[in-house]
């Protein structure tokens, strides 16, 4: 696939597993294995089951008529909000506990911003009765309580993160050092396309499942497997990899992906990483990454937890660079503003997350036969504080 990854773990110029050297046994255990396992029938089987009977796949990929209407043009929303749990993020989570079982690991460690990642983790480790250990920035335990309670509630303990921005990357960071510290027993299950190689790549995998899906369903709605532009947002980056994945090669597939530019992309609040970015290490690979001149890492800002991230995966720093996709980015405001459009258009409540894929649509021009899939990567209970603040209900 010519814009997928290399035998090296590289897509074009990024990707690579840049890692301590403590790490790199865990690391390289996973990438000699993972494709064995995760292409053998058994455990196939036993992942597509639990897609279908635990998590509630397929998602529907609902044609969003009133919507449609409003923007004029055909709009489909694939449905990753109906997944239990809420998102997109327990198709990944289960891909990687499943994979965890059969390298005989006894302990699950995870990083989580929203929170949506930690739950679909504590989740699965409940569900295959193993430990639990979830790091999470302390900014984001205060506004995601409801998400940190589930977790307790699953059995899984979640350690604070009180370093730097107290948000995402800083719970990344002290779950790399966990897993230095545990080598042998534990598996580290990252919640993105993001990490040492063969992270990337994994979870794209586990992810694309929802172009896989969408595909088909736009068969069926549409006569056509291919729209004429797939769109979703863009934290780490997994929903979109999963979304773009089965398209990225129908050249004739327009991919937007959206970035969260907070307050404004040049308000110092932002997370609009291509906008600011430039290429560097950040987490185990070669990506593009907010950083100042000497190359510290700029602490991001969304009113999103999910998309408060300062890179992206190093797939779409390569889709970016190659213009294979396009990346935009969309204020908070603008986020806010749409999902109340669909909550009143559609009667779906979505994700701030989502909201800012769902934004983009007010800056395009359509012909009223294209047809548009929008990831909707998740549902909005957990941010309905903070739409209630901004709307003062
Ligand atoms: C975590 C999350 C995101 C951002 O993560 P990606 O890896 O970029 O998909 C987007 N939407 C929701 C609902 C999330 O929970």
């Amino acid at each position: 696939m010519k814009y997928g990854v290399n035998e090296q773990g590289y897509y074009g110029d990024f990707g690579g597993a840049y890692i301590p050297e403590m790490l790199y046994p865990n690391v390289e255990e996973l990438r000699q294995q993972y494709l064995n396992i995760i292409n053998d029938a058994d455990f196939k089987a036993e992942f597509n089951q639990l897609l279908k009977d635990y998590v509630g796949r397929p998602s529907p990929l609902y044609h969003a008529k009133r919507y449609s209407e409003k923007y004029g043009c055909n709009i489909f929303l694939k449905r990753e909000d109906l997944n239990h749990t809420g998102s997109h993020k327990i198709n990944n989570a289960i891909g990687q506990i499943l994979l965890a079982e059969r390298l005989g690991k006894k302990r699950i460690i995870a990083e989580t911003g929203a929170g949506q990642h930690g739950v679909a983790t504590a989740t699965v480790c409940a569900l295959k009765g193993i430990e639990c250990v979830v790091y999470m920035g302390e900014i984001d335990i205060q506004r995601q309580a409801p998400n940190v309670a589930r977790m307790k509630m699953l059995g899984a303990t979640v350690v604070p993160a009180t370093s730097g921005s107290k948000t995402l990357k800083d719970a990344t960071n002290e779950a790399m050092r966990d897993w230095i510290a545990n080598p042998v027993d534990t598996h580290y299950i990252i919640g993105s396309v993001v990490g040492p190689y063969p992270y990337p790549e994994m979870v794209a995998q586990f992810q694309s499942i929802i172009s896989q899906e969408t595909k088909k369903q736009l068969l069926a709605h549409t006569g056509k497997e291919l729209p004429e532009y797939v769109m979703a947002c863009v934290g780490g980056g997994s929903n979109a990899m999963g979304m773009f994945y089965h398209f990225l090669d129908d050249e004739g597939v327009k991919l937007i992906a959206v970035e969260a530019a907070g307050k404004g992309v040049d308000s110092g609040h932002s997370a609009a990483t291509t906008a600011l970015g430039k290429e560097g290490v950040l987490h185990g690979s070669r990506t593009i990454l907010m950083q100042t001149e000497d190359g510290q890492v700029v602490e991001p800002y969304s009113i999103s937890a999910g998309l408060d991230y300062p890179g992206i995966g190093p797939q779409h720093a390569h889709l970016h660079k190659i213009n294979r996709a396009k990346y935009v980015s969309i204020t908070d405001e603008e986020s806010l503003q749409a999902g109340l459009l669909l909550s009143q258009t559609e009667g779906i409540i979505p994700a701030i997350e989502s909201a800012h894929a769902l934004a983009y649509l007010e800056k395009m021009q359509f012909q009223k036969d294209d047809n548009v899939v929008i990831c909707l990567s998740g549902r909005g209970d957990k941010d309905l504080d903070t739409y209630i603040k901004y709307f003062g209900y």
